[in-house]
């Protein structure tokens, strides 16, 4: 073989699949690992020789190549930025991932968070030289305490799941504060499984509520429930079925007759955002999504953020550093003393995520407070029209409108032999991420759509239009079309259990081929 056809047939080997001599599919380049690329000798920058050292290494001086891949400039940049094009991504497409609110990330965002001030400032900074950045955090955290009506927030906490943390650990250090033991955490069946797993690290018991056939916490259950021993009750409103907990002053009102804290899962606050203070349902300890509700979602552009609100009971605990108002401007205090005796320690190295406070507060001012009202209203409206242009073809398991999300169950696929697994894989080849499947876990089969405000008509039409013919496909019994999709991508469908269970999460160079004569 000589060395032409040698440089296909390594490609057409592996990647078979894409039907053509290149392995490349029309201007879809394939992409081998960085590794797989080394070439020794070869060097992206130019770098004069080290000079020579005396050795006190000893015998653990590395004799070999550190193992870096030889590669050249022309060639890295190709590499990142191929795989770049293989990431979908907000910025390319609809990503209808129910309970992500995975919307539209303004530039103008990004734009102020790159801002020198900001992006290039040092925590360890001396105070007076960063007061700019702490009244950023600090404006941020007045609006939030507008839009919830709430009196505190700690604003460290670096994640939603994060913020759960910090809510019970709150809400543990108040019953302990009070000098009582209370080991149980109430949470509702259809909770996001960060719910049950924060109060279970929290060394709480877990105990469910069951969910009643309106997809609304059954409050008759919850009071049965309710106890001397229960600490807090954990649910999220809008819920995870995308529906409003109607009888949520009734639940609060309960919860706080038993001695139990109310914790809501603020992760659905887009539906509500300028419309529902949850201060007034009852609530006492609420996690904020910023990189939900106030943009730059997931793989949006940054880490997440999740500041907690907190009721004046729990707003002593709230964990280091706070950001408050001093003499010469603001100040930052570092340590559990005066004003913050009973703080419940440091739940992150510094004062929180500087980069999404900025991107946050920039979304909320460039919206206002009616443009924050339209923000729930249109996601409101977005998921309905979903709801309702799709109800007829799938199946919704619950009747009435929906709020932010619209969810559905697979009893339309029901005989066909297909699956919801198999329709959000049909979707990716009509070029759709899918949405959320198989959660919440209290619908069978489920698909959880949430399309945000940001999402136009036109992409909403187009949207319903390829679910409404997919279900048509799996109606008409065309289960191998099911079955074989993804076709279109560069991979087909993976063994995605495999890759959860045993990831492979290290490269190794393959054996040198054996000679024939061996
Ligand atoms: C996203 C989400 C969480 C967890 O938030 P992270 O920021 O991903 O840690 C918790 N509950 C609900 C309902 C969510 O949608």
């Amino acid at each position: 073989m000589n060395e032409w056809s040698k440089a296909i047939s390594n490609f057409t080997a592996d990647l078979g699949a894409s039907g053509t001599y290149s392995g490349h599919r029309g201007l879809q380049i394939e992409e081998p690992l960085l590794f797989e690329r080394d070439s020794e000798g070869r060097c992206g920058v130019d770098l004069p020789a080290p000079p020579k050292a005396k050795n006190r290494l000893g015998t653990n001086a590395r004799k070999g190549r550190i193992g870096l891949p030889g590669i050249s400039e022309p060639e890295i940049v190709r590499h990142f930025t191929r795989l770049s094009q293989k990431n979908y991504a907000i910025d390319t497409g609809l990503y209808p991932l129910g309970s992500c609110t995975m919307k539209h990330n303004p530039r103008l965002n990004e734009k102020m968070a790159r801002l020198a001030g900001f992006a290039d400032i040092h925590p360890l900074q001396p105070v007076s030289t960063v007061q700019g950045a702490l009244a950023v955090i600090d404006q941020l955290a007045h609006w939030l305490k507008v839009l919830t009506g709430m009196p505190a927030v700690a604003m460290s906490p670096a994640a939603g799941a994060h913020g759960e943390l910090c809510g019970m650990m709150a809400i543990r250090a108040a019953h302990q504060a009070k000098g009582e033991t209370r080991n149980k955490v109430l949470v509702a069946e259809s909770a996001h499984g960060t719910n049950p797993a924060t109060a279970a690290a929290c060394g709480f018991t877990v105990e469910a509520v069951p969910a009643n056939a309106r997809g609304r916490v059954d409050l008759a259950a919850l009071k049965a429930q309710l106890g001397p021993d229960v600490a807090a009750v954990m649910l999220t409103n809008p819920n995870t079925c995308g529906l409003f907990e109607t009888e949520i002053r009734e639940i609060s009102d309960a919860v706080h007759a038993a001695g139990a804290y109310f914790y809501c899962d603020g992760a659905n606050f887009n539906a509500i955002v300028g419309r529902v203070r949850p201060a007034d349902l009852g609530v006492d300890v609420m996690h904020i999504n910023l990189h939900k509700t106030f943009s730059t979602p997931h793989g949006g552009g940054g880490p997440g953020a999740g500041p907690v609100v907190l009721a004046a009971a729990l707003a002593p605990f709230a964990p280091l550093p706070w950001v408050v108002h001093g003499k010469n401007g603001f100040e930052v205090l570092e340590k559990a003393e005066g004003a913050a005796t009973q703080a419940l320690g440091r739940l992150k190295g510094f004062h929180g995520q500087m980069g999404m406070f900025v991107r946050a507060l920039a979304y909320m001012m460039s919206h206002g407070a009616d443009g924050l009202r339209q923000v729930a209203s249109d996601a409101v409206l977005n998921a309905n029209y979903v709801l309702a242009g799709l109800k007829d073809d799938l199946t919704a398991p619950f009747e009435g409108p929906c709020m932010h999300e619209a969810l559905f169950d697979d009893r339309f696929l029901k005989d066909t032999g297909v699956t919801t697994l198999d329709v959000a894989k049909a979707l990716i080849d009509e070029g759709f991420h899918p949405m959320t499947m198989y959660f919440p876990l209290v619908v069978h089969g489920a698909l959880l759509i949430e399309p945000t405000e940001t999402e136009s008509k036109a992409t909403l039409d187009r949207f319903i239009g390829v679910l409404k013919a997919l279900a048509a496909e799996a109606r008409e019994g065309k289960v191998d079309k099911f079955r074989a999709a993804p076709t279109l991508t560069p991979r087909r469908r993976l063994d995605e259990t495999s890759a959860a269970r045993q990831p492979v999460l290290r490269w190794k160079p393959e054996e040198p081929a054996r000679t024939a004569a061996e």
